[in-house]
């Protein structure tokens, strides 16, 4: 089976939104109407997620958008959280779930990230899961065990069917906006595990069809090596999506 490559930008906090939209613009300029052959996602601030869709649907454009973040619960005394039917009903394809920035500066738990993923597969929605170890975790050599056991924790009680609408995505944390790249082969190690790991979970089909990303520092210089590993379904980028020239150089880097 052929997986669909995935290149997803995540925007973080950048771009208010006449930013945004200018960037929306010039991305669906340069990219191609006539393509069916990469799924392209941004992942814009909430503030953004409208007027780029806005921009997206006005051009006629495939490329779909996800949010950084989503809530559990449907609604209620959550102060300053969006629910998963908020993302939904504004467009969003995905949303992105456990990023590190998040696990670290907003202590999200695995709980709350199983949580997240739950919600979103219930409403429909695909979840871009994000797994990656430290600079520490990685020097003690247990890097692959504790990947396996976040995506474990992300995955738990999910039926094969709905694990299916997810896309993982490897991020080690040390490479995450540092410059710093894992190599081809660093990369493709703990993704081929990813596989394995859903494999044995959910059966070898669903596996077959996950797409799983690499993340961290990808840019259209190290991009190509990347995509040539066969386990590593397309990219998850924060820096290189922030220009329309480098994102859709990376989103063509996928097409070949
Ligand atoms: C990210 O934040 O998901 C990421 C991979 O960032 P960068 O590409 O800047 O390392």
């Amino acid at each position: 089976m052929t997986r669909l490559p995935m290149m997803a930008g995540n925007w973080k906090m950048n771009n208010t939104i006449s930013e945004a939209v200018v960037l929306t613009q010039e991305l669906s300029y340069q990219l191609e109407h006539d393509w069916d052959d990469v799924e392209v996602v941004l992942c814009p601030p909430y503030t953004d997620l409208k007027p780029v869709l806005t921009v997206l649907d006005y051009d006629k454009s495939a490329v779909k958008v996800a949010a950084q973040n989503v809530f559990w619960e449907e609604k209620g005394a959550f102060t300053g959280e969006i629910s998963v039917r908020m993302i939904k009903e504004i467009g969003c394809a995905y949303s992105i779930v456990g990023h590190s920035e998040r696990r670290e500066i907003f202590e999200e738990s695995d709980e709350s990230v199983n949580k997240k993923v739950k919600a979103l597969v219930a409403a429909g929605l695909g979840a871009i899961v994000c797994v990656g170890e430290s600079l520490f975790v990685r020097d003690e050599g247990i890097a692959l065990m504790f990947v396996e056991g976040q995506l474990r924790a992300a995955f738990a009680g999910l039926e094969p069917n709905d694990a299916a609408k997810c896309v993982v995505a490897y991020e080690p944390i040390w490479a995450i906006g540092t410059g710093r790249t894992a190599t081809p082969e660093q990369a493709e190690e703990v993704c081929a595990m990813l596989r394995e790991t859903i494999a044995h979970m959910f059966g070898g089909a669903c596996a077959e069809e996950m797409r799983i990303l690499y993340g961290g520092s990808m840019n259209t210089g190290n991009v190509d090596m990347l995509l040539a590993m066969p386990n590593i379904d397309g990219g998850l980028v924060g820096g290189a999506s922030l220009e329309a020239a480098s994102f859709s150089q990376l989103v063509k880097a996928c097409r070949k």
